[in-house]
């Protein structure tokens, strides 16, 4: 059996529901060996996020360092990233090891509201790390900060999803629909054409650390060798199934079911 590895460059979530927790659990619930580079910690719960310990840049090159270096990986994501040096120095790290399958979560607010990404790195995001990404996957609060496009039908998550591409350089974008009232489709765009990967909406409050999953997802199926397309699909089927078995731990919003 080929053993397949992702590695995931992101933030920690004590409560597990997020961050490098979420994608090492996703990762393992589709069968790819998991490893991580931490950029910051959080001291988080289902109530919220109670502080943020950056990692210095030096810890965070060599824990990308020492996994690449090694034990290699088939694909790589990015979430939290924190601070404009902590973008530079992953998109140089991941330039120079010539890491093509890259998801990039461009993680901007918790959904409680705590800021994991200062308002000085977005155009570090835009300009460093969009052209190495294979694909990106904004929500549509995040497309419209990377785009400055107001979005409020399909129509205007395909425009972005084109600006995130054409302009920014991106491989492809997946701008997800989930913040919209009704069916959660979201959009791919792979710089040819158009897809649409729909599901049915389920009401909870259970949602923590979806776009953390749906990335991973993502990222795991292309380690596998997966088209975006099928990595996009089944990371869809995956997300979906994780919210709608809600395992309602907690007080607050609570994490998806990785088991699901
Ligand atoms: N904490 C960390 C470390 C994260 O990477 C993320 C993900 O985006 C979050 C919290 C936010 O999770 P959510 O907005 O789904 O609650």
């Amino acid at each position: 059996m080929t053993l397949y590895k992702a590695l995931t460059i992101a933030g920690s979530d004590s409560g597990g529901g997020a961050g490098i927790q979420a994608d090492l659990k996703t990762f393992q619930m589709l069968d790819v060996f998991g490893t991580s580079a931490v950029t910051a910690v959080t001291a988080q719960n289902t109530l919220g996020v109670h502080g943020i310990y950056d990692i210095p840049l030096e810890g965070i090159e060599r824990q990308i360092h020492a996994v690449l270096t090694d034990v290699g990986a088939d694909a790589a994501k990015t979430g939290m990233l924190s601070q404009p040096q902590v973008i530079e120095l992953v998109a140089d790290c991941i330039a120079k090891a010539g890491l093509t399958r890259l998801v990039v979560d461009p993680v901007m607010v918790a959904k409680g509201g705590a800021s994991l990404l200062a308002e000085s790195a977005r155009d570090a995001l835009r300009e460093k790390l969009l052209p190495l990404a294979a694909v990106v996957t904004p929500n549509l609060p995040e497309a419209e900060v990377i785009t400055g496009l107001k979005l409020s039908s399909l129509d205007d998550m395909k425009k972005a999803a084109v600006v995130i591409v054409k302009e920014m350089g991106a491989g492809a974008a997946i701008v997800k629909g989930g913040h919209y009232e009704g069916a959660p489709t979201d959009v791919l765009y792979d710089g040819e054409s158009f897809h649409l990967l729909s599901a049915e909406r389920y009401e909870t409050r259970h949602t923590h650390g979806t776009g953390c999953t749906f990335s991973a997802a993502v990222c795991a199926e292309l380690a596998k060798g997966r088209t975006l397309l099928e990595a996009a699909h089944t990371a869809k089927k995956f997300i979906t199934l994780a919210i709608r078995y809600e395992l309602g731990i907690g007080g607050g919003h609570g994490p998806t079911n990785h088991w699901a």
